[in-house]
């Protein structure tokens, strides 16, 4: 069962003011907290946030006419004379029951953030934990200030981990998060570009990111990615804690990468559940957290099984021995390159990235498109197709001069030229920023091939 909490025991939790409410009716309890009118189920507590497209504090009176006890609204509501909990910011407030309810839970906690991973990381640790008890993770992308609460409301007491995602967009916003997680293991994937924009320099972005550590509390264990330095060296600056460190170059927890396929920790030979180097590297800090938690490396030799959502480590095969993959989720540099690292190492007769612009980089992202083409020209890869948008994308076939390149201007024109230049036994990889919208060519080949 979700967050269960009597109206008196929000009161107290929240300091907040209760109108319209009876003794008896403070007493109630409560089956679950809710902002979203349309999935309310009656018994359940209302929570009014007010968000840039829509204001909660406009369906109070449908909430509690679907069977809400009660909804917790700020003072500037004015009430037609419904039982509310008036608050000075419901934000906070729906924050607030997501941490004490989650202090109720003697478990493990895994906080996880990072640049890029999150998501993928978040999905191994969980597939790890599963082998050994019931896990509770954050749903999709669920990573930000209304998504992390929530995910924690729905803890209940068969669970027994959680794996909470923490994504940020500026300064502040992780340790907010961590403050409302609590977590007991907090893992970094890595520091990287994405939203260089928002934070002005990798520096700025290790720093938020390491804001987990400086939050959580001391007896927790940080799990670090040693590959990356100047997430190492920021740590360390605020991290006095336990730390466990993994990595394809080194670490407490070293692997090396066997035929794509497997993963060589110490004397045990693991099967990788996702392609590709930077995916072994994210399984590493789910080994990691199976340490931390004592499940055996070895019971997870006969494989673990992940669901990736949609446009991540995605594989799709086409008639004619064709493979596309999808990593048309989203584009971060890092992401970028570990993508081109991932096609050049997938056994294939040609090998083609078909790519697109990546975004929020802001006055870096000229040199960091530039740095995607001298990959891929690095790679001695055999093709590159690339849709220019008006942005940056062009230099990312400019930076590539010994690949034959093409470049369109639309999604149609892409499309018919695949048609005609793809091959038997080739291999695609797709990847831009989601806005690019790679996915609908990916969708459209697979349709018609
Ligand atoms: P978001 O900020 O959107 O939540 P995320 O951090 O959750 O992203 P994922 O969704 O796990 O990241 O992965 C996004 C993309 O990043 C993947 O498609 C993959 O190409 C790439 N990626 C995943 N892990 C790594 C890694 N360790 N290093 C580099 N790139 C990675
Ligand atoms: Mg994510």
């Amino acid at each position: 069962m979700p967050c269960s909490a009597t109206l008196n025991q929000l009161v107290e939790i929240l300091l907040a003011q209760p109108v319209n409410l009876s003794t008896a009716a403070l007493a109630q309890l409560g089956s679950g907290i809710q902002t979203d009118t349309r999935i309310l189920k009656p018994g359940e507590v209302f929570v009014a946030l007010r968000g840039e497209k829509f204001d909660g504090h406009e369906f109070v009176a449908a909430a509690i006419a679907k069977g809400a006890i009660a909804a917790i609204v700020d003072f500037e509501y004015e009430n037609p004379g419904l039982p509310v909990l008036q608050v000075k910011n419901t934000l906070e407030a729906y924050q607030k029951i997501a941490r004490w309810w989650r202090d109720r839970f003697k478990i493990p906690v895994i906080g996880v953030t990072g640049s890029v991973g999150k998501t993928t990381t978040k999905e191994l640790i969980a597939a790890v934990l599963a082998t050994q008890g019931r896990v509770h993770k954050t749903y999709g992308n669920y990573n930000n200030e209304i998504g992390v609460p929530k995910t924690l409301l729905e803890l209940s007491p068969e669970h027994d981990f959680a794996v909470i995602e923490m994504a940020m967009r500026g300064k502040g916003q992780i340790a907010e998060l961590t403050q409302i997680a609590n977590p007991t293991i907090g893992v970094i994937t890595n520091v990287g570009t994405a939203h260089i924009e928002l934070l002005g320099s990798e520096t700025a972005i290790a720093e938020a990111k390491c804001e987990l550590l400086a939050q959580m509390p001391q007896n927790s264990v940080a799990i670090l990615n040693q590959d990356n330095s100047l997430l190492m060296s920021t740590a360390a600056k605020v991290w006095q804690g336990k730390v466990i460190t993994y990595g394809l170059s080194g670490g407490d927890i070293s692997g090396k990468v066997v035929d794509n396929q497997t993963l060589t920790v110490g004397d045990m030979q693991l099967p990788l559940p996702l392609p590709g180097r930077h995916n072994a590297t994210n399984f590493l800090a789910a080994l990691a957290v199976a340490q931390v938690v004592g499940i055996d490396w070895a019971s997870l030799q006969t494989g673990v099984k992940v669901d990736m959502p949609t446009g991540r480590s995605q594989r799709f095969a086409l008639p004619n021995d064709i493979v596309i993959l999808d990593e048309t989720y989203n584009a971060a540099p890092e992401a970028m390159l570990a993508a081109l690292q991932l096609l050049a190492d997938t056994p294939g007769k040609r090998k083609i990235a078909v790519l697109g612009a990546m975004k929020e980089l802001g006055e870096r992202s000229p040199q960091l498109h530039q740095r995607v083409g001298e990959t891929v020209q690095k790679l001695q890869l055999d093709g590159l197709l690339v849709l220019v948008d008006g942005t940056d994308a062009e230099a990312i076939a400019k930076s590539a001069p010994g690949i034959p390149s093409e470049c369109f201007a639309t999604h149609a024109e892409l499309v018919a030229r695949l048609k005609t230049f793809v091959q038997a036994g080739d291999r695609l990889l797709f990847k831009a920023a989601h806005s690019v919208g790679l996915d609908q060519v990916v969708n459209q080949l697979r349709a018609e091939f």
